[in-house]
């Protein structure tokens, strides 16, 4: 990779398709990459820690950050307020790393707005089945919550179009090194939409 141009890869995934397992493997990968920590409205987690997994604030806080202007994007997932710190990405970026951005699809969008040369990244589960089933299998979410996280991730999908490239995660090392070829050359990985791709997503339609 080239360390003189340090790329912004944006990746977006609906839930359950495995895409914090697959942004830890990237960060393994040995690839000078390093991912932003972003801030976050939402409660803290049991296994989550503050500075680490999300920056926790108030809203009250939140709402200065963006004020001030000190958030490059910023959404409402869920509920609650997800926003990415833009100084931290700078100093990153500057520093030679690449950086990762493990956001929603709105606040990729408002990245690509501002930073025309970034990379968005988004990730699909292999089928409709796979998802429910990945859904299922973490253990932690009732009935209710599963079919309100399939519907969402039925409706992120449809997001698509706006993307650089659309990778399909099946085999969780296959899609860590087709990422990586991606933001190696992203220009002579043009096609946005491989074949097998578009019919994947054919199946969620
Ligand atoms: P969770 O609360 O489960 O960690 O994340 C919920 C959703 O918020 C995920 O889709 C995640 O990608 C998204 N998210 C996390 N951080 C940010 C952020 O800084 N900006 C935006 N727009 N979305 C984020």
């Amino acid at each position: 990779m080239n360390n003189n141009t340090p790329h912004l890869v944006v990746i977006s995934a609906p839930s359950g398709t495995g895409k914090t397992t697959l942004v830890r493997a990237l960060l393994a990968s040995n690839s000078n990459m390093v991912a932003s920590v972003s801030y976050t409205t939402r409660t803290k987690r049991a296994n989550e820690l503050d500075g680490e997994d999300y920056n926790f604030v108030t809203n009250d806080v939140f709402e200065s950050m963006i004020a001030n202007g000190d958030l490059l994007e910023y959404a409402k997932v869920f509920g609650n307020h997800y926003g990415t710190p833009k100084k931290d990405v700078n100093e990153q970026l500057s520093s030679g790393h690449n950086v990762i951005l493990e956001i929603d699809w709105q606040g990729a969008i408002q990245v690509k707005q501002k930073v025309a040369d970034c990379l968005l990244l988004f990730i699909l589960p292999p089928s409709k089945n796979e998802l429910m089933s990945r859904l299922q299998k973490r253990g932690t979410d009732s009935n209710e919550q599963i079919k309100m996280r399939f519907d969402e991730a039925l409706n992120d999908i449809k997001q698509f179009e706006h993307f650089d490239r659309v990778f399909v995660n099946q085999d969780i090392n296959v899609t860590v090194n087709e990422i990586l070829a991606y933001i190696e050359k992203p220009n002579l990985n043009k096609t946005r939409l491989p074949e097998d791709v578009l019919s994947i997503i054919k199946g969620f339609q």
